[in-house]
């Protein structure tokens, strides 16, 4: 294994312990999979599909071979992350217009979100490395993972969050897990421009997703459903875009199953942005060469409020490698949909919903047939913000189509027997 830069190619050890090449630009994790042997490791992952106490039950860890082959099994925080449902409903599918709409439940992981595939991939990298000072910045989902990840590793964790536009649960959730929260007047780009400049000063190991092996812990969530559908997966995968790590991670994991021979079909990719946050489907549409920022970005999915995302170039490499499209939703369109995964009974936070709301625009647009089949990736969980909730369910808004309030009632049995 070595860090190699996405743009001048120039190679690093991997215990340099840098997130960027001396070009600026992003780096990746490159593996030696000469020795992989495709149909011997699905026999290993299946098998390991029984264990429930060593670090292999893991969502996660069960690919340690595609994913971090090198580190040593001692120095692995887990907490048995990913192992997510996959599901199947005609609740949603209704509302889409696909007969054949799979939804795959990261909500379901430990701290609430799909960071945690990442995380438990970086922090244990940064542990094996002797770091005991962890930090991020966020606009909620990160930080609780981390802040989760480094009281697991018996280690601290500094998070740095925006005072703006963020979820009041998310920062509770990274409190109580005991992380030092730092908010501070800005975005989360403006966050991520400090952490760059200074973590090495202040000796804090980064944990963003600038952090490659934060990309490498999320390949597995594509991984496990190919794994759940016996190698064979559908023909789009349709994922959110904030920072663009989930859309890199996408793109890198089915390349690894393509190139190894576990599937011999790429899915395409349809990567959702919120329209108050969508400087890449911009770029995309109007063919720009570089991304332009959106130094305002706005919308209520507080998990997609990025106006410069770090991993564009990696999310481009993605659409290039899957033949993939970009989309964009209205904040209205996302409640809307979240309000029918929730009520579908798996549930999601906002951000998520934005894949099921995209879908339903791409399959009316006839961009997406309705017979072609379909995964939404559900990036976090329906606790996630209950401000949103109850201004969704609680407050009368002609917007919100599918609120469902509060019956307040004197107890007889005949007022009961009435509603
Ligand atoms: C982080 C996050 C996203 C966005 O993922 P990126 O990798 O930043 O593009 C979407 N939804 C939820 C719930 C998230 O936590
Ligand atoms: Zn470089």
């Amino acid at each position: 294994m070595k860090l190699s830069c996405i743009d001048c190619h120039k190679e690093y050890s991997i215990d340099s312990f840098r997130y960027l090449c001396d070009c600026g630009n992003l780096l990746d994790v490159i593996h030696d999979f000469k020795s992989i042997d495709s149909e011997y490791l699905k026999q290993i992952f299946n098998k390991r599909l029984a264990d429930r106490v060593s670090p292999f039950a893991s969502g996660v860890w069960r690919y340690k071979e595609l994913i971090s082959p090198e580190l040593e099994t001692n120095h692995i925080v887990t907490k048995y992350e990913g192992n997510t449902g996959l599901y199947k409903t005609e609740k949603i599918s209704n509302y889409i217009g696909n007969r054949c709409t799979w939804v795959k439940a990261q909500s379901e992981n430990p701290s609430g979100s799909f960071k945690d595939n990442g995380m438990t991939v970086a922090v244990s990298h940064g542990y094996s490395l002797g770091k005991t000072k962890f930090t991020c910045t966020s606009t909620g989902n990160t930080s609780s993972s981390l802040a989760m990840y480094a009281s697991l590793a018996n280690s601290e964790s500094y998070v740095f969050v925006p005072n703006k536009n963020i979820s009041v649960n998310k920062v509770l959730q990274t409190l109580s897990y005991g992380a030092k929260v730092i908010t501070f007047e800005g975005t989360y780009d403006n966050g991520i421009q400090f952490l760059e400049k200074y973590s090495d000063d202040l000796g804090l190991y980064v944990c963003n997703s600038i952090n490659p092996f934060r990309i490498e812990g999320q390949k597995s969530i594509i991984y496990e459903i190919a794994q759940y559908l016996q190698w064979k997966l559908p023909d789009w995968v349709i994922v959110p875009g904030g920072a663009l790590s989930n859309v890199s991670a996408l793109g890198k994991g089915l390349n690894d199953l393509y190139t190894l021979g576990f599937i011999d079909k790429i899915p395409r990719v349809a990567v959702v942005q919120a329209e108050g946050a969508s400087p890449f489907h911009k770029m995309v549409e109007n063919n720009q060469e570089t991304l332009i920022p959106n130094p305002n970005p706005d919308t209520v999915a507080s998990a997609l409020n990025i106006g410069d995302p770090p991993s564009w170039k990696k999310g481009l490499r993605t659409l290039e490698q899957t033949n993939g499209i970009t989309v964009s939703v209205t904040d209205e369109e996302i409640l809307n949909a979240k309000a029918i995964v929730d009520q579908s009974g798996i549930g999601c936070e906002p951000a998520s919903a934005s894949t099921v709301a995209g879908l339903k625009k791409l399959v009316a647009q006839n961009v997406i047939d309705s017979d072609e089949t379909a995964v939404c990736i559900l990036t976090g969980n329906l606790l996630k913000d209950t401000e949103i909730l109850k201004k969704y369910h609680l407050e009368s808004n002609e917007e919100a189509h599918f609120a469902n309030s509060i019956i307040s009632a004197e107890l007889t049995i005949e007022n009961i027997k009435k509603l």
